[in-house]
């Protein structure tokens, strides 16, 4: 049954059963997992506790091809993109977005578990704290699930391209193993978002088998609460997610409206599952004490952002434990639609902030190499129409 499951995605026991008909022992199933998981070592060569004959047998796997890097830029605010290509030539990216530092020491190699009084997942919202020379950079990873993505909100360049295929549990963690290998020296990777191209809950095994894969204690060992899994509102998938990880991944809810009417102008998913149902998921999700669900507003101009749907918005979240991420919709190519000016976000978020809720504002990162999320693989392969909804 193991030899079903790609072998960047094998579990401990799964290499077991591997590698027993090749003459390997449990322990070298272990090996084999925390030199592909723990260290980012691919090549069989390199895994110089394993027996000749099992390190040819790897050979043939070939996996370092699962996923190569076909083109890395960086942008001036210190965001790196990353484009990878699958194996049958499709291409995804993925972002490593270098953030706050946490004092040196408590983070222990290779992977970070970092403590703190921020509260988890929170990361960037301290990214002005001065970083003292010898603290390591806490770096955020951005990863994708699917190539395209079938949910059609009309603000995002996956959405307007469509889904051309799943990603594969083994091609969503070597987003990970492929991106650390290449982390500076004083960088550590602290946090994961699924915030890429596609909608992981509608790939929901793939990205069950990655979280399990990333926060396996002898693998990339991140916390599950380290990492947050972002839904455009797929309300069987949010309840499943919270019941099979027990509340404990992040959950990020991209809403972008606070009437159905809107929302389904943008977001077609919401004709599915309308906002009491989404809400209703939310009220179910098994958030642990102090833990708040993010709720994602990109604020399109005349769409979504006047200071009556501010208010509206506030009125729908009461009671729910959410913080709220504005952001400003970064323009893409195959649409007319846009940011509102600061001044109008400004306003939006003062209304939150007076309702009582935390509203912040996220900035663009890597304006300069590529804008939203998917739009930077679209560069390469623009989409033959141009679509004006407005
Ligand atoms: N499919 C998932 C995760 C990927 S999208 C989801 O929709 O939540 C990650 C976030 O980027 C979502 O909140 C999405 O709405 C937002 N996004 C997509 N295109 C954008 C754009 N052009 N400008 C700003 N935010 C965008
Ligand atoms: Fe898909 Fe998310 Fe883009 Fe919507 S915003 S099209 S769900 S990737």
């Amino acid at each position: 049954m193991s030899s079903d499951v790609p072998p960047l995605a094998r579990t401990p026991e799964e290499w077991k059963s591997a590698l027993e008909p090749l003459g390997g022992r449990a322990f070298h199933a272990k090996q084999v997992f925390r030199w592909v998981q723990a260290r980012s070592v691919l090549e069989p060569e390199r895994m110089t506790d394993l027996p000749l004959a099992l390190r040819q047998s790897l050979g043939a796997l070939e996996l370092p091809q699962t996923l190569v890097v076909s083109d890395e830029r960086r942008a001036a605010d210190g965001t790196r993109k990353l484009l990878v290509r699958t194996r049958d030539g499709m291409t995804v990216e993925t972002v490593l977005i270098p953030g706050v530092t946490g004092p040196k020491g408590r983070l222990p190699s290779p992977v970070p578990e970092t403590e703190g009084a921020m509260e988890e997942g929170d990361d960037d919202e301290d990214e002005g704290t001065p970083a003292a020379e010898d603290e390591p950079v806490r770096v955020t990873q951005c990863i994708s699930t699917q190539v395209g993505c079938a949910q059609g909100c009309v603000f995002c360049a996956s959405g307007v391209a469509g889904l051309k295929r799943n990603l594969g549990p083994d091609e969503i963690v070597a987003q990970v193993l492929l991106a650390r290998g290449s982390l500076g020296e004083g960088e550590r990777l602290s946090n994961v978002v699924y915030m890429g191209m596609g909608e992981p809950l509608a790939n929901y095994e793939a990205t069950a088998r990655s979280l399990r894969l990333l926060t396996h204690p002898e693998g990339v060992g991140l916390s599950a609460r380290r990492i947050t899994v972002s839904t455009s509102g797929l309300v069987p998938e949010i309840a499943r997610l919270g019941a099979d990880f027990g509340g404990k991944v992040g959950l990020a809810i991209s809403l972008h409206a606070a009437d159905d009417e809107t929302r389904s102008r943008l977001m077609p998913i919401n004709k599915k599952y309308p906002l009491a149902r989404l809400l209703e998921a939310l009220r179910a999700y098994p958030l642990p004490p102090r833990k708040r669900i993010t709720i994602e507003y990109t604020l399109v101009a005349g769409k979504n952002d006047q200071p009556t749907e501010a208010r509206k918005l506030a009125a729908l979240l009461r009671g729910l434990a959410v913080k709220v991420n504005l952001i400003p919709m970064n323009p893409i190519e195959a649409s007319t639609l846009g940011p509102p000016d600061m001044g109008g976000v400004l306003a939006f978020q003062r209304i939150l902030c007076d309702a009582g809720y935390s509203c912040f504002i996220r900035r663009r990162r890597g304006d300069d190499v590529a804008a939203a999320c998917g739009q930077l693989a679209l560069l390469g392969a623009k989409p033959k129409v141009r679509v004006d909804r407005r």
